[in-house]
């Protein structure tokens, strides 16, 4: 019997809650409860849902003001009682209401009853097999009711949708059976399946020494549920395999896994191949399923049916009970920080839960970031490496090209001469390449070459961008298009013109050079509709087309053997952003798209276009030398006092008039300064802080000023931080964000 007490102390779940008020609620008698559960409850005047965090026996209010739960949502509580934990603490840590929290443990069409459970028409056989064959028998005059019978006779529930393929038009029939008392037919619940197929039982490679080594330490950690590890594996050593086993460990000990795989990578492709491994306990979760589709996939894993979850950034929250293990793939990728409130950390979330539910974790990427890797060196993850790649491919060989040198012998293309050799060498061999631009459109900007007016967009703080397809200009931080201007609004001349190159024009470039040649092109314009990423994916795998230009998302995960050629066109793009991080980034991405070539017997080569060929990022990325590169890294952190060192904490105030924000920004910093005035024990934790407009100074028409602090990493700055969040949560008259070391600091 589930355990019920007489009240339930239920959060109502209100958008615009700011506090947590935790209601009391009588339970009916009789009515099933457990703590977890969704219920509808009376608010005002109005019905709304709520989450039971607890039951209790008594309460302290008076009986006839304690109103009843009028029903509950779902036979089972919606909810896992660690995961009720999890949203405690996350509501604690990302300062948020806890009916914001617990959002994030369901899936968001749950809510407010958005989808429904679909059902289907169903016949069953209602006497017993052996009487089946007598009562086909008796039906002389209907061959059809006959078969149906005969189809039936297994006892077991068919779609009538099903049973059409087999005899046309049968539910007047199974109707007749109906009646007699020999079939039932009746609605059924069917779960909506998002990538169905897959061919099941692939079989399982021969482990390498490496992968051995490696998984000796894994899965005794699975066994024993606890212990944290980061696979460091250059690109293409093997490491998906490694956490393939482990997962397959956790299944055999009757644990569930959860495997983290950025969105970009996760393709249907990917999908496929994971059900073909785990075939009907593998879910799926990630936001182009559709509302349904997540929904049913949701309800499997809490059901218990599916047990290996592989997903986004959000799987990480994934009702599976008996938790064994959770893997992090490619764990440097931004995108496990969430962008939204409460805006966690997928990794982080990965390392409480795992912890309280006795899992281990698998933090694993080729090109770890900075602050896990100082953790494993630190010891709080046990390090494993995988130096080598699988079988007879090798690291590709990389060259630097000086882009500088290129100009001076009058090169103005967007090629160097040895890229474009190598080009040529590749498309007459008929192999692949795959050309890097992490910028996309058809060029950065319009200048004016008379009077050097660079077109802004009216809303935000940034040049537009010129798409050559729909010969529009748009601003890629808040959508906006405007026509190309034909003359110059500043100076009224003819001579305004796009200037320099995104993915669009490599691509005009690239077809006009190699017309037999198809090429794809892949970045956020080409890949926005439901199936165009993997169609062109498609295209390429298949050999159709046989270059493929793009942003970062072709630096990820991409397993192509024919590619024999990658050219990082502008290398040090990413090194230009205002932003700690970008050298960090820029090794990643540069490594990463490098590791795309030569993954099959044929040697790879990398050409890496820079107009900073000395800089250590790309030195340690074109010698594909990660320690190289952490330890030149550190050492830079270090000394500029940049995370893991300290803690960057911004106070962002956002408002459409500019004083308004100047205004507000300018009082928090005053209420800093007189907090820390007050108390010099917390100010000696503050390295500086400092009051003034954001690197991007509006964007969406929204004007952002900020506060922007650097605290020494101690525990003393928790206290700065407390006061920072309440400071943040007080009322102001505009829109005031605290974020801790933000993903990005535009
Ligand atoms: P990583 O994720 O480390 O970049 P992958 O997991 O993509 O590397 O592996 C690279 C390639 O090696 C893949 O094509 C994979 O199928 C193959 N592979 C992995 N392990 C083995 C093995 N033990 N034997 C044969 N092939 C393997
Ligand atoms: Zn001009
Ligand atoms: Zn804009």
């Amino acid at each position: 019997m589930p355990e019920t007490g007489r009240y339930a102390q239920v959060i109502v779940d209100i958008a615009v809650s700011d506090t947590d008020r935790v209601f009391t609620y009588r339970v009916p008698e009789g009515m099933p409860l457990q703590p977890g559960a969704r219920v509808e409850v009376p608010f005002g005047h109005r019905q709304l849902e709520g989450y039971v965090i607890a039951l209790t026996e008594g309460t302290d209010l008076e009986e006839d003001r304690v109103k009843p739960i009028t029903a509950p949502l779902e036979d089972y509580p919606a909810l896992l009682p660690p995961l009720v934990e999890l949203a405690r603490e996350i509501s604690i840590q990302r300062h948020c209401p806890l009916a914001l929290s617990l959002r994030l443990m369901l899936p968001a069409e749950m809510r407010a009853g958005r989808v429904r459970i679909k059902t289907e028409l169903a016949a069953k056989i209602r006497i017993s097999p052996d009487q089946v064959e007598a009562a086909a028998k008796s039906e002389t005059r209907s061959p059809k009711r006959r078969l149906l019978l005969q189809l039936l006779s297994d006892g077991l529930s068919h779609p009538v949708s099903e049973l059409k393929a087999l005899a046309r038009d049968p539910l007047p029939a199974l109707r007749v059976l109906e009646e007699k008392g020999l079939v039932e037919v009746a609605g059924q619940e069917v779960l909506r399946q998002p990538f169905m197929g897959g061919e099941l039982n692939q079989p399982e490679p021969v482990l390498t020494p490496e992968q051995e080594e490696v998984l000796g330490e894994i899965l005794p950690a699975v066994k024993r549920g606890a212990g944290s590890f980061l696979l460091h594996g250059i690109t293409g050593s093997g490491k998906t395999e490694v956490y393939i086993r482990a997962v397959k460990e956790c299944l055999k000990e009757g644990k569930g896994a959860i495997v983290l795989i950025p969105e970009i990578v996760l393709t249907p492709q990917m999908v496929s191949w994971f059900r073909g491994r785990f075939g009907d306990v593998g879910a799926v979760m990630h936001s182009r399923l559709s509302a349904g589709e997540r929904f049913d996939e949701w309800r499997r894993v809490r059901r218990g049916q599916a047990r290996v979850v592989i997903g986004a950034r959000s799987a990480v929250f994934a009702p599976v009970e008996r938790l064994g293990l959770i893997v992090v793939d490619e764990e440097h990728e931004p995108s496990y920080q969430a962008e939204n409130a409460p805006a966690y950390d997928a990794r982080e979330i990965a390392l409480s839960r795992a912890g309280r539910e006795g899992a281990a974790v698998i933090l694993a990427s080729a090109t770890p970031s900075i602050l896990s890797f100082a953790k494993a060196v630190r010891g709080d993850y046990m390090l494993l490496e995988m130096p080598k790649r699988v079988g007879a491919s090798v690291l590709p060989e990389v060259t630097v090209v000086d882009m500088r040198e290129e100009l001076r012998l009058g090169n103005r293309g967007m090629f160097s001469t040895l890229l474009q050799a190598r080009l040529d060498a590749c498309m007459q061999a008929g192999q692949q390449a795959m050309i890097f631009l992490n910028r996309r459109g058809y060029a950065p900007g319009v200048l004016c070459r008379k009077c050097g007016f660079v077109l802004p967009c009216p809303q935000c703080d940034v040049k537009m961008t010129y798409h050559q397809q729909d010969r529009v200009m748009r601003c890629h931080y808040c959508g906006l298009t405007q026509a190309l201007p034909e003359i110059c609004p500043a100076c009224g001349s003819k001579f305004i013109k796009p200037f320099g190159i995104g993915t669009q024009k490599v691509e005009e470039e690239l077809r006009k050079r190699y017309p037999q040649v198809e090429t794809v092109r892949m970045d956020l314009d080409t890949t926005s509709g439901k199936n165009a990423h993997q169609a062109l994916l498609d295209r390429f795998r298949s050999g159709q087309a046989r270059i493929m230009v793009g942003t970062q998302m072709i630096a990820k995960g991409l397993d192509f053997p024919q590619v024999t050629l990658v050219g990082a066109v502008l290398a040090d793009l990413s090194l230009n952003l205002p932003d700690y991080r970008s050298e960090e980034r820029t090794f990643q991405l540069l490594t990463q798209v490098a590791g795309r070539a030569g993954r099959s017997d044929r040697p790879g080569e990398v050409i890496i276009q820079t107009y900073k060929p000395e800089h250590f990022a790309i030195q340690a990325a074109a010698a594909q030398d990660y320690r190289a590169f952490f330890n030149q890294e550190f050492a830079r952190r270090r000394q500029k006092l940049y995370p893991p060192f300290t803690m960057l904490v911004r106070l962002l105030a956002e408002s459409s008039q500019a004083s308004r924000a100047r205004e507000v920004s300018g009082a928090l910093h005053t209420r800093i300064r007189e907090m820390l005035a007050e108390k010099p024990r917390l100010k000696r934790r503050v390295i500086f802080f400092r009051e003034d407009d954001s690197p991007i100074k509006r964007i969406a028409g929204q004007n952002r000023a900020q506060v922007f602090l650097k605290l020494l990493a101690h525990p003393e700055s928790d206290e700065v931080l407390q006061f920072l969040k309440d400071l943040a949560e007080e009322t102001w008259p505009c829109r005031v964000n605290l974020e801790i070391n933000p993903a990005s600091l535009a």
